[in-house]
C-alpha cells in the first residue's frame, strides 16, 4: 500500500490506518472517527433475520455476542482468527472489509455469506454485493466521500452448513491461505455452495468451477477430488516471503476440500 492519503479519511479501529500513518505512508488532512457516532454502533438483527453490523462495531463486540455466534458461527470463527484480542478490541468489521487486505478473513466471510455493503455519501445511499465491493488489494468501489455505514449478513437457513479454516505460520498472523464455505443442502444433495478463498490472490475470490463441482450432488470422494483439481487449475498465487505460489495453491485446494466436507457434514443434506 503506497498511495498517499491526503484528504479527510475515515478512522475506524485504526488497526490498519494508524500503522500506515506511523510508517509515513499516508498523510490524511483530517480523520473522521466513525466509532464515536452512536448511529453507527448498531449491532442488530432485523425481523427478516438479517444481521446488521454498523461501521463503529468492533470485531470483539461481534465475537462476544452469543446470538450472533449461534446464528452466524462462521463470523465468530473468522473473527477469532484475526490477530490478537488487542487488535480485535479496536478493529471494526466494516473497517476490515473497507481496508480490503487480500489475506483478511472478513472480506472472504462477507463473500461466502453473500453480505451486502451499505454505502452512504451526500449523494445518497447505495447497496453493493460483497462480490462487487473489493476490486484489488486495498482497493474497493468506495468513491471519495463515501462511507461504508454497515454490512448486512442475510439470515442463515436451518438447511445450511458452514466451515472456515485457515493456515498461518504463527497463531494470530495473517493467513497464508484460507477458505470459507456456506453450503445449502436438501434431499441428499447440495443445492447451493459459496466457497471464498483468501490469501491466494489480489482479493478474496470464488471459483465457479469448484462450486459447480459440488452443486446437485452429495459430497463424496469424487466431488472432493473435482474440487481439489478445480482449485488447483483455477489459481495462480504469487510467491512471497511466507510461501511459494505452488505451496499456496496446494494449501488452498486442501482447505477448499476440507471446508466443503465439513460444511456438508454440518448441513442437513
Ligand atoms: C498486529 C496486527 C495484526 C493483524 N492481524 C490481522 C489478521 O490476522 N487478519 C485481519 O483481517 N486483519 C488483521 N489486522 C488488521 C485489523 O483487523 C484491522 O482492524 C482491520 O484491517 C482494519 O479495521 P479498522 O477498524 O482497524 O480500520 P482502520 O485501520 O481505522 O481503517 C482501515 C482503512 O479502512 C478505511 N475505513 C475504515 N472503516 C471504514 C468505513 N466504515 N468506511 C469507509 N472506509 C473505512 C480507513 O479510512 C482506512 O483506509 C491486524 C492488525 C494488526 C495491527
Amino acid at each position: 500500500m503506497t498511495a498517499k492519503i491526503s484528504a479527510a479519511v475515515v478512522l475506524a479501529g485504526g488497526q490498519s490506518l494508524i500503522p500506515v500513518m506511523n510508517l509515513r505512508m499516508g498523510h490524511p488532512a483530517a480523520l473522521v472517527d466513525v466509532c464515536r457516532i452512536p448511529e453507527l454502533q448498531q449491532l442488530s438483527m432485523t425481523p427478516d433475520g438479517s444481521l446488521h453490523v454498523g461501521a463503529g462495531v468492533r470485531q470483539a463486540d461481534v465475537l462476544a455476542d452469543r446470538e450472533v455466534g449461534a446464528r452466524w458461527p462462521m463470523l465468530r470463527r473468522a473473527i477469532s482468527e484475526i490477530g490478537h484480542p488487542q487488535i480485535r478490541s479496536r478493529g471494526t468489521v466494516c473497517g476490515s472489509i473497507a481496508h480490503a487486505d487480500p489475506a483478511a478473513e472478513l472480506p472472504a466471510v462477507a463473500l461466502a455469506l453473500d453480505a451486502t455493503m451499505v454505502v452512504r455519501s451526500r449523494r445518497g445511499e447505495r447497496r453493493i454485493a460483497a462480490e462487487e465491493f473489493v476490486l484489488a488489494p486495498f482497493t474497493t468501489v468506495l468513491e471519495e466521500n463515501e462511507i461504508l455505514i454497515e454490512v448486512v449478513f442475510p439470515p442463515a437457513g436451518a438447511d445450511s452448513g458452514w466451515a472456515f479454516e485457515e493456515f498461518a505460520t504463527r497463531r494470530g498472523d495473517f493467513a497464508t491461505a484460507g477458505a470459507a464455505v456456506r453450503l445449502v443442502a436438501g434431499a441428499g444433495a447440495v443445492i447451493d455452495c459459496r466457497l471464498a478463498l483468501f490469501g491466494v490472490g489480489g482479493r478474496a475470490l470464488r471459483l465457479s468451477e469448484a462450486e459447480e463441482a459440488v452443486v446437485g450432488r452429495p459430497v463424496d470422494e469424487e466431488v472432493l477430488a473435482a474440487v481439489h483439481s478445480a482449485v488447483e487449475s483455477g489459481l495462480d498465487p504469487s510467491p512471497d516471503v511466507h510461501a511459494s505460489g505452488e505451496f499456496r495453491r496446494e494449501l488452498a485446494a486442501r482447505l477448499a476440500v476440507s471446508t466443503i466436507e465439513r460444511a456438508w457434514e454440518r448441513s442437513n443434506g
